[in-house]
């Protein structure tokens, strides 16, 4: 999936987040964004999710602006998301929070029974499976996003700080999966840190944000 930011400013009331930005991630990139806390790293992703509009400029998805609701949720359903907070429902399993992502983009339903196992053997969490959120390590349930997130068989993964609450071991293993998600499959991925160490030994494109206000 392309995704291209051409000129956009995001105000929220008085405060800029971001100001005349323009990059393009095409189509099989792995690609970093950072800069300071406020500097607009997670107001890119809000964008990109379409959860937030631009104040101007554009968002293209594959050369193209999404106008109507059907096309918004049509690219929605192609992006696999993480966070820092990991984000689960803590009352259902985890294959349950895998189980409720797929049908929230509508995902085939003979499919999805294999989806899952795929998505958790990949992940090394099989016998993990029927256990809650809690009863995981940070390690292990950000992997579970990450199978979350790869069970939908996303063209774009939206990591959000997804190292924030890992240790180094496990954070650099969550990249190993990122990368593998990557370069195996050829899933586009956008991710925000402020992990300098893990950005200069990836030599991957890096979109520098700074704060100016
Ligand atoms: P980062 O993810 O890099 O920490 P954010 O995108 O969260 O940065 O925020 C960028 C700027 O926009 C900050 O100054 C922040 O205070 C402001 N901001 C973010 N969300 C809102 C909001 N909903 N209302 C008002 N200001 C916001």
């Amino acid at each position: 999936m392309e995704i291209k930011f051409d000129s956009v400013t995001k105000n929220y009331g008085p405060i800029s987040a971001i100001k005349d930005l323009s990059f393009t991630v095409t189509q099989g990139d792995f690609v970093f964004i950072t800069g300071p806390s406020g500097s607009g790293k997670s107001t890119i992703i809000k964008l990109i999710l379409n959860q937030i509009k631009p104040s101007s400029g554009q968002i293209l998805v594959n050369n193209h602006s999404p106008k109507t609701q059907l096309e918004i949720d049509q690219n929605r359903r192609k992006i696999g998301v993480i966070f820092q907070d990991f984000q689960m429902i803590t009352d259902l399993t985890i294959e349950e929070n895998i189980a409720l992502n797929l049908d929230i983009v509508d995902f085939e339903n003979d499919q999805r029974p294999l989806a899952i196992d795929t998505a958790l053997k990949k992940m090394k969490l099989q016998n993990r499976r029927f256990l809650f959120p809690s009863q995981l390590s940070g390690g292990e349930l950000q992997r579970a996003c990450l199978a979350r997130a790869i069970a939908i068989s996303p063209q774009l993964i939206l990591a959000d700080e997804p190292t924030g609450n890992l240790d180094p071991i496990n954070a650099w293993n969550l990249i190993k999966y990122l990368k593998q998600e990557n370069e195996k499959r050829g899933t586009t991925i956008i991710m925000t840190t402020h992990h300098l160490d893990i950005v200069k030994s990836l030599n991957k494109k890096v979109i520098k944000l700074i704060k100016d206000n």
